[in-house]
């Protein structure tokens, strides 16, 4: 099908993009890389009259490296992220991520920011961005700047608590101090490039005596919502994770789900997949802070 006639405008500047949503938001929508919303209007799921370019505003790919932060505009490029040596250190949950986001047509186009509004309650830049509690800006005329945690941002399944008047311009990820941090995601899919049936991710700081200091833990494509499970993942914090305890997690987080059942996995199945992924990433987010640990000594 083809999308219903729209105009299109390119924004050469934030401002500019905010100021004509301001006019036009409730009739205009945002493109970046064009990957989640183009199929949208060719399916005519969306009939915005306007559509403005937002992709090429050079301010809002940034990626800068802070000792105690990492910021990326909203409209950095996937390919760009995943090919970037300074976040593959600083910040090796995203790379680990993006592997699994679509292919490398829709990386090439599609953008952090881009994932994040479309808010698929089974993509994978969501699920990171809800484990390490990521902040995002988000900018509109009338309102100025206000920031909101990930976890709070996401209320379900495409849905977020942004206003048709704002811009998401950029996301905040926390770097954490401990010395020895390991992070690892996965995620089952029919086919590699699918949307994901489950996934999993976490990030574990360990001292030097191998005890757990921090944890962070989410699943994603088991509700509407990226689950933030970091709650129950603290039960780890104070000893050394061994596989006991982080398989009695992984039960104890997949046994608390409701997670839906669909065409392609009943809600059992997901369940199963939850647990299963759920050990699987502590289990090599311990492995990998711990070989920190070697590699420090
Ligand atoms: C074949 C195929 C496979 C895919 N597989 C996956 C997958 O496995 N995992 C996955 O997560 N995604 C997948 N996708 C979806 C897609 O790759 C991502 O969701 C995409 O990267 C979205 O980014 P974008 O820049 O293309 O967003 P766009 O399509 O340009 O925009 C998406 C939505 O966000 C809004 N928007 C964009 N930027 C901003 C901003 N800065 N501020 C406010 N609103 C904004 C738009 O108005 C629109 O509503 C797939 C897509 C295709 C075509």
């Amino acid at each position: 099908m083809k999308p219903a006639p729209f105009e299109y405008l390119r924004a050469d500047t934030l401002d500019d993009a905010c100021k004509f949503l301001a006019t036009h938001g409730a009739e205009a929508k945002l493109i970046a890389g064009g990957q989640s919303l183009v199929p949208m209007l060719a399916m005519r799921l969306l009939r915005p009259a306007w559509l403005i370019d937002i992709g090429e505003i050079a301010a809002l790919a940034r990626v800068v490296i802070d000792p105690d932060a990492i910021t990326i505009g909203a409209c950095a490029r996937q390919h760009v992220l995943a090919a970037h040596d300074g976040l593959a250190a600083a910040l090796p949950v995203l790379g680990q991520a993006l592997a699994w986001v679509g292919h490398e047509q829709t990386r090439n186009r599609g953008t952090l920011g881009g994932s994040l509004v479309h808010a698929d309650p089974s993509a994978e830049l969501p699920l990171v961005a809800v484990m390490l509690d990521a902040r995002l800006a988000l900018q509109s005329t009338a309102r100025g700047t206000r920031v909101l945690s990930a976890r709070e941002f996401f209320t379900g399944p495409m849905s977020t608590l942004m206003e048709p008047d704002e811009c998401l311009v950029e996301v905040r990820f926390e770097r954490w101090s401990a010395p020895c941090v390991g992070s690892a995601f996965d995620e089952v899919a029919i086919r590699h490039g699918d949307f994901a049936l489950a996934s999993a991710c976490a990030q574990v700081a360990i001292d030097a005596a191998g005890r757990c200091e921090r944890v962070a833990l989410a699943l994603g494509g088991v509700a509407g919502a990226p689950l933030d499970c970091s709650v129950q993942a603290a039960s780890l914090v104070g000893s050394v994770p061994d596989d006991g305890a982080v398989d009695a997690l992984a039960q104890a987080v997949a046994g608390g789900l409701e997670p839906p059942g669909d065409l392609h996995a009943s809600a059992e199945y997901r369940r199963s997949l939850a647990q299963t992924l759920c050990a699987r990433v502590l289990r090599a987010a311990c492995a990998r802070a711990r070989g920190a640990l070697t590699e420090a000594r």
